[in-house]
């Protein structure tokens, strides 16, 4: 609440002058691969059916951990066993970031595909927790800056990599995670600043784990803590509460998205409770930051979006003159979908638009996630409303 009402000053500030927020911009193309402080011991590719067992270590000795799940890898994220242990993580306080839905390669990806990957699982973990991750791990580390850029810019999130891997998912024995683990031990605080890399999927670096890393480590007086917090960063975008399990709640198939629920708080989506206005705060479906020359009517143009409709959703900005670097709320497109359909391989927003007698520009409006030259077979479009 003190945090709200900050904010909200500071908001007030911004607007009456006019000025972007300046505060909630990022630096772009830089990935993130070490703490500014404090030793973050991360597990990747989960959930599976250690994940309570791990939490359960960290909590043993008051100290936090960060876990980079998957959508559908080693198991459902939406079974109803990970739904229960990502909950009990996350009251824990522990930190749940992305590691994408399918462990894909993003730098292989279009962009239309990298935002499949990214917004299915922000979908789930919205439907579970009712937060969206701010962070997220490609898998297999793999990363380039043009990639890096684009999530960053199109989907507002922090890019974690890390400073050391224990080798648990490369071949390496327990022992041999477990000493990995004990070096830092052996050398006391001054290990840190560490951000690590374990598997939550893999024997070795759970046996380890089973071994006492974790007491070891904070019996040296190491302090372990999430990415966010040895980052001094927020970890999440809020929307709610957790959600009630439906039929949506299912990995596989093909992905229609879901109407995305109006966030609850954060920083970068301040701009839409500003002050004067009585017109409800609409909600984003994503962030974007703008970059220099950007207006209201390029960026309303990227999302199938008027000059108009954009600027509602970000009064605080001067639409012929936004700051690079902006934070950008993009609305949601309108009503509901009346009619899905499921792309086949090779189409296009003009040639789906034929079929069902409306114009490409009306199918891009309302799929504006989508790249409407490249359209991933598999993918579910709204095709009328
Ligand atoms: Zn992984």
């Amino acid at each position: 609440m003190v945090l709200q009402t900050i904010l909200t000053t500071l908001l007030a500030a911004a607007v009456a002058s006019a000025a972007p927020l300046q505060s909630a911009r990022r630096d772009l193309s830089t990935v993130v691969s070490q703490c500014h402080h404090s030793f973050a011991y991360t597990w990747d590719d989960g959930p599976y059916i250690y994940h309570g067992e791990v939490s359960t270590q960290f909590n043993n000795v008051g100290g936090h951990t960060t876990f980079f799940l998957n959508g559908d890898n080693w198991s459902c994220i939406y079974d109803e066993a990970n739904v229960q242990a990502i909950r009990a993580t996350y009251e824990a306080g522990h930190q749940l970031a992305s590691h994408t839905w399918s462990h894909a390669d993003l730098t292989t990806l279009s962009h239309a595909q990298i935002d499949v990957e990214i917004q299915r699982l922000d979908e789930a973990f919205i439907k579970i927790l009712g937060v969206r991750p701010r962070f997220i791990r490609p898998p297999y580390g793999s990363i380039n800056d043009a990639t890096a850029t684009y999530i960053q810019q199109t989907h507002g999130k922090t890019i974690v990599l890390w400073s050391d891997d224990s080798g648990d998912s490369v071949g390496g024995s327990v022992q041999d995670s477990y000493n990995f683990y004990q070096a830092f031990a052996n050398a006391g605080p001054s290990s840190q600043p560490r951000l690590t890399l374990s598997h939550e999927t893999e024997p070795s670096g759970i046996g380890a784990l089973r071994m006492g890393t974790v007491p070891l480590l904070a019996n040296a007086g190491i302090t372990l803590t999430t990415v966010a917090q040895c980052l001094d960063s927020d970890a999440y975008d809020y929307f709610g509460g957790y959600g009630t399990r439906d039929s949506s709640w299912y990995c596989g198939g093909s992905w229609t998205p879901s109407p995305t629920p109006t966030q609850t708080s954060s920083v970068s989506q301040t701009s839409s409770t500003s002050s004067t206005s009585s017109t409800p705060a609409p909600s984003c479906v994503t962030t974007y930051y703008s970059v220099s020359g950007d207006t209201c009517q390029s960026i309303g143009s990227k999302y199938g979006l008027t000059e108009t409709a954009l600027w509602n959703a970000n009064t605080f900005i001067t639409c012929n003159d936004i700051w690079a670097g902006t934070p950008v709320c993009i609305p949601p497109p309108g009503t509901a979908c009346a009619q899905s359909y499921t792309t086949p391989s090779g189409t296009t927003c003009a040639a789906v638009a034929s079929q069902f007698g409306v114009t490409a520009a009306q199918i891009a409006l309302w799929n504006y996630w989508v790249n409407c030259d490249d359209i991933w077979s598999g993918t579910g479009l709204c095709v009328r409303h």
